[in-house]
């Protein structure tokens, strides 16, 4: 059997690290199965849905590299969506309703009053043709329910296991609003019969959609495919991320500088029994991943967690993968300077403040207690540096002047990039070369 696994955002805003992540775990599926990846746009409501989000979408996806075979907007489906509307209707699986949603909100009150669930009471399926036509004529439009079974629904959820809901519980959704437009419900449930998906994996707040989902393909078909319902990303502290999708989305992070090797390490390990590392490529990511892994906890979303990954993946990068980055953001000194300093980076954009100090005249930095020590360090520093440099010099100092340990070190470095923290000194003596160090070891600016 081809998995056949869909994605299928709608295209009202920018892609947030929730709905990647249901992207991702869609599009891992399919490529360790060797299947096919489907985008399928629900852009069913016209009047949200615009073609920049669509395409700032698929800006999203292509640059996290989470490529689809196939991809259609469910916009072009209207006809199809009427046919099976149709279909529910002579079946007498659909029936029009003529409530108001005041009245509606009334009647919810009253049962919660009365301490019973909020259920539809299907009282327009008692209506007879002359009080349907007397609401018409008062300009009433009918929106249109789907009649559930009343049955218990049963499936096997590829996370959640044996999965039950009791449609009696639930009141019969609507599919078509007043004006005449599609619900997601049943759109999603057409394109996923006549897309033959195998597999639809989304996020848990859909399982009682799927309880009456799984109803509405067995009225309109024999294909049923298995569901995987995963557990919610949450903030780092439990709370809902709701709040913070504007920050969360690919955009935001895109601008911030960070990698999608890192967002998808990180989307792909939270709330699995994986460790959270970032991994080499979409290709490990792939082979690693198993639905037998996620728990069934929420996922927690850490933006430090992010940062350090984001790190982590740059320590590991090669001067070929970010020379065109490197190149944009003007920061020179080729493939020495990167080897030496993406150990010590979070985002490629901190490459700048170091080639600042590399590249840029700076002061050397030295407290009054350690002037005649830099100075002495000057003198004897050679001509030329060379990779030993570093390690003979500061013997020679440390014999000289009986210093040892950070009292040796930290004016050195500081002298020599003002900082206190920083990549290894060997490898930046090197680059900085004999004249620029002497003289910021003398206090002045070079
Ligand atoms: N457009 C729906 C959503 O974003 C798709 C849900 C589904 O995968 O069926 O919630």
């Amino acid at each position: 059997m081809t998995v056949i696994c869909r994605f299928a955002p709608s295209p009202t805003g920018r892609l947030h690290v929730g709905n990647v992540r249901t992207a991702l775990m869609n599009w891992l599926f399919v490529r360790e199965r060797g299947g096919k990846f489907i985008l399928r746009i629900d852009d069913t409501d016209l009047e949200r849905s615009t073609n920049e989000y669509e395409d700032g979408i698929k800006e999203d996806l292509g640059w996290l590299g989470l490529n689809w075979d196939h991809t259609f907007n469910q916009s072009h489906k209207f006809p199809a969506y009427e046919a099976a509307a149709n279909t529910l209707r002579e079946a007498g699986r659909l029936y029009a309703c003529y409530e108001t949603s005041e009245e509606l909100d009334r009647q919810r009150k009253l049962l919660r009053v009365q301490g019973k669930p909020p259920v539809y009471n299907r009282a327009a399926l008692d209506l007879t043709d002359a009080q349907k036509e007397a609401y018409e004529d008062e300009g009433r439009k009918p929106h249109w329910r789907f009649k559930l079974s009343g049955k218990t629904v049963n499936w096997t959820d590829m996370v959640r296991g044996e999965q039950s809901v009791d449609t009696s519980s639930l009141s019969d959704p609507v599919l078509i609003r007043g004006d005449g437009s599609f619900l997601y419900t049943l759109p999603s449930v057409i394109d996923d019969i006549d897309e033959k998906i195998t597999h639809v994996i989304r996020g848990e707040d859909h399982v009682t959609n799927s309880g009456a989902q799984i109803e509405i393909f067995e009225a309109l078909s024999d294909h049923l495919p298995t569901f995987g319902h995963t557990p919610l990303l949450v903030w780092k502290d439990g709370s809902p991320l709701s709040k913070r999708l504007g920050s969360l989305s690919m955009g935001e992070l895109k601008e911030q500088g960070f990698e999608p090797l890192a967002i998808c390490s990180l989307l792909a390990k939270i709330g699995t029994s994986d460790p959270i590392e970032v991994r080499p490529s979409m290709e490990v990511l792939k082979d690693e991943f198993s639905f037998d892994k996620i728990g069934r906890a929420p996922a927690r979303f850490s933006d430090d967690e992010l940062l350090l990954l984001n790190g982590r993946l740059l320590h590991e990068t090669s001067y070929e993968t970010v020379k065109d980055h490197l190149e944009s953001l003007n920061v020179g000194g080729g493939e020495a300077f990167w080897n030496l300093i993406r150990a010590n980076i979070s985002k490629v954009s901190d490459t700048a403040g170091w080639s600042t100090v590399l590249y840029s005249p700076m002061p050397g930095q030295i407290e009054d207690e350690d002037k005649a020590f830099c100075i002495a360090a000057a003198n004897c520093l050679p001509d030329t540096i060379t990779d030993d440099s570093w390690s003979e010099w500061t013997a020679k100092l440390k014999a000289d002047h009986g210093r040892k340990g950070k009292s040796l070190f930290m004016p050195l470095r500081r002298a020599l990039t003002g900082r206190d923290r920083g990549p290894e000194m060997g490898g930046l003596l090197v680059l900085l070369g004999a004249e620029k160090a002497k003289a910021r070891l003398r206090g002045e600016t070079a």
